[in-house]
């Protein structure tokens, strides 16, 4: 595995591959890698044939300059961690590298950015993750990138960012990666003390109660009240807990679609966000199981 920190060598390496034939997949991370990484890169490894993992804490996306500073990095364990998944590349460039002196220019996806993540930590962060996203698009050319849905409006953000500019690539969105009492994985997750751990588990239960009270048939109202007293029981206050399209990550109504729970909180310093899809049991009275052709019939 190769650590590249110019765009330049970077865009040089790859032209070779591309010149062989060769399909380009990016992950984008911020580093300090766990399983929920690791799990993008496998993917990635799994259906195209150079892997380029980019880690870049973006200094653009975070609105609060401690939550920048305390973020956990990592960066040898990290180029010692995908080095043995067999990834070619580890693009870690320097801040000055991606935003020189001079940097002028900020991708803003509206309506999609706008609620939750974009409402609480404010529309500057979605700008910088579109931007940063962008950026790596247009260095690496990848013919794949890989997203968490543990970050679901960052997934449909980017969505949206690659119809509206036309940009190649295609777009996966994988699966969340939870520890076994239900916790999704996140860099975050390091700087929870025992204690912190165990009520974070809170966020997952949560979620899981809005959609049993779903699958029951109860309406938003009710089945978000569920997810809000778990959250009560372990003295977490959400910053949101919702039910929304996923589309527009705006609230929605419970149907018989799939919709997404989705929560954001504070437990002690940090900050954590998860995401559950749920759906309403709705009996439809017209919508009766077809009698297979040939079965016999109580008429
Ligand atoms: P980050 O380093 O937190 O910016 O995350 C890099 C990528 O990994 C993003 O696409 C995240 O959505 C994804 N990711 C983070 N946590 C998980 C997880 N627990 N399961 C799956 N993907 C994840």
């Amino acid at each position: 595995m190769i650590t590249v920190r110019e765009i330049a060598r970077l865009r040089a390496e790859l032209a070779n591959h591309r010149r062989a034939g060769r399909s380009i997949g990016l992950v984008p991370t911020m580093g300090a890698l766990h399983d929920g990484h690791v799990s993008l890169i496998h993917r990635a490894l799994e259906q195209t044939d150079v892997v380029v993992v980019s880690l870049f804490v973006n200094p653009a996306q975070f609105n609060d300059a401690d939550d920048l500073s305390s973020y956990p990095r990592d960066q040898t364990r990290d180029a010692e961690l995908v080095a043995r998944l067999g990834v070619a590349y580890l693009f870690a460039p320097p801040v000055a590298e991606i935003y020189p002196p001079g940097y002028s220019t900020t991708v803003r996806v509206h309506g999609v950015s706008e609620g939750l993540e974009g409402a609480q930590r404010g529309i500057g962060h979605f700008d910088g993750v579109a931007t940063v996203v962008t950026k790596l698009f247009n260095i690496v050319a990848p013919d794949r990138a890989y997203f968490g849905r543990k970050d679901a409006q960052q997934v449909a953000v980017i969505q949206r960012l690659v119809r509206d500019l036309d940009i190649p690539v295609a777009v996966e969105a994988c699966p969340t990666v939870r520890d076994p009492d239900g916790l999704a994985l996140s860099s975050r997750n390091r700087r929870l003390g025992p204690a912190g751990r165990a009520r974070a588990t809170a966020l997952s239960r949560a979620l899981a109660s809005v959609a049993r009270a779903a699958a029951d048939g109860c309406d938003r109202t009710a089945a978000l009240a569920a997810g809000r007293s778990e959250l009560e029981r372990a003295g977490i206050e959400a910053e949101y807990l919702e039910v929304v399209d996923p589309a527009t990550m705006l609230p929605s109504e419970l149907d018989g679609d799939e919709r997404l729970a989705v929560v954001a909180a504070h437990v002690g310093p940090v900050r954590l966000i998860d995401n559950l899809p749920v759906r309403r049991f709705s009996p439809d009275p017209h919508n009766q199981v077809a009698t297979p052709i040939g079965a016999p019939t109580d008429r």
